[in-house]
């Protein structure tokens, strides 16, 4: 039962231009209300703290608050299309934006690295949840000299509001592409990722080239606000699907979800989990609507002694994603294109222990538009 309190909490109302500022405002007064926060848990951009002045962006409020605040989030213009937008910006002509943000998301025992990047567009590349920007990083195509290098898609982490509530900013989620060389086993920085390196190595203030929005696949349907749906993200899988839960549970906006979240993450260890206090703080504030479940490969055994792998997750939690499934859910896989076979196995192999046809049930799945995938 969600209980309602009567609180008196700080709003920021900033009223310049500077959006690490009103970031940082943000984050440090709306984060908590009494003892609830709804935990951004990204401490963005310390350096603008110092930045800050005076109280003179504060305005204290009171309100009939449920437990479960939400924030409130601007242009609410962003809500009155029907259509997404796409391709506002291509490769010949890519808008110019500003990094705001580079964080590394995981711990030091996490293999490899990957950052959250905030990206400033001004609110001139506006997308909804679900959609890629793409990034042309600087220099020359060895491939082809004289031309700049190819576009490397990202799928977009943050709603359309962005991580400062405003519609100007957009958050990434990459991991750096490292080579390791297959005879020594040794990384060989001659060959690492362009642009992935050039994302999570950029300072805030950085200037850095994107084309989009695109993609409609990952698109949240939102025509039944109590519709379930099933996520299966693997590493910065998970990036959609942030967007998508910060537009269930933590914004105030038109869209008002009622059903039920489901997220499998599936990462190496408990030190690379992404955006993991992020998703505690849902389990926490709405433990009807969202359930998630982590698979650590290199930490968790699944029943036959193995990996533990997402799959492994679907696997044991089948009977309830079939009943959902059957239900109409909406089922999404995104990450690494290598997730996809041992996924399929497991649902092909669950399925036939159920006496059903998968390959019937799968494509009766993308008829009805409940499937919905997004590996790379
Ligand atoms: P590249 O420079 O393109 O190199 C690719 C790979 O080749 C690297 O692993 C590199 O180490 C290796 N390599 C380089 N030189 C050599 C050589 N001489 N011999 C052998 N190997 C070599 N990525 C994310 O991190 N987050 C996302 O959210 C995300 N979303 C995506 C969404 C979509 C729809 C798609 C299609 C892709 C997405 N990607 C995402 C992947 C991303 O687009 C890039 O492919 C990725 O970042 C690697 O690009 P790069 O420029 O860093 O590497």
């Amino acid at each position: 039962m969600a209980h309602s309190t009567v609180s008196q909490f700080s709003v920021a109302v900033p009223t310049g231009n500077d959006i690490s500022l009103r970031r940082s405002v943000l984050k440090r007064n709306i984060v908590s209300f009494g003892n609830k926060s709804w935990a951004s848990n990204l401490s963005f951009d310390l350096k603008s703290r110092n930045a800050q002045k005076s109280n003179q962006y504060i305005v204290c409020m009171s309100v009939q608050q449920a437990s479960k605040s939400k924030v409130g989030v601007s242009p609410l213009e962003l809500e009155a299309e029907k259509e997404p937008p796409l391709n506002l910006f291509k490769p010949k002509e890519p808008y110019t934006a500003t990094i705001v943000s580079v964080e590394r998301l995981v711990g030091p025992k996490a293999p490899g690295e990957t950052c959250h990047i905030v990206i400033d567009h001004g609110g001139n590349v506006p997308y909804w949840e679900g959609q890629s920007y793409g990034v042309i990083p600087p220099g020359e195509n060895p491939k082809k000299p004289g031309s700049p290098h190819n576009v490397r898609l990202y799928s977009i982490a943050s709603t359309r509001y962005g991580d400062s509530f405003d519609g100007k900013t957009a958050s990434l989620c990459v991991r750096r592409a490292v080579y390791y060389d297959p005879e020594t086993g040794k990384e060989d920085p001659s060959k690492s990722g362009i642009c992935s390196n050039f994302l999570c190595n950029s300072k805030p203030g950085d200037k850095v080239q994107i084309t989009g929005p695109s993609g409609k696949i990952m698109l949240l349907p939102e025509d039944n606000p109590n519709a379930n749906h099933i996520m299966i993200a693997t590493g910065t899988g998970v990036a959609p699907f942030r967007g998508y839960l910060r537009r269930m549970f933590m914004e105030d906006v038109t869209f008002k979800f009622r059903g039920l979240a489901w997220l499998f993450l599936g990462v190496a260890n408990s030190d690379s989990l992404l955006y993991d206090e992020e998703f505690s703080k849902y389990l926490e504030d709405y433990p009807d609507q969202f359930r998630y479940d982590r698979a650590l490969s290199r930490e968790q055994k699944n029943k036959s002694g193995g990996k533990m792998y997402v799959q492994d997750k679907i696997e044991e939690y089948s009977d309830e994603i079939f009943k959902l499934l059957d239900e109409g859910a909406h089922i999404y896989f995104c990450g690494l294109r290598g997730m996809m076979p041992g996924i399929q196995d497991t649902l092909k192999r669950v399925a036939e222990q159920r006496g059903e046809n998968w390959d019937e049930k799968l494509s009766q799945l993308k008829k009805n538009k409940q499937w919905h995938v997004e590996v790379y």
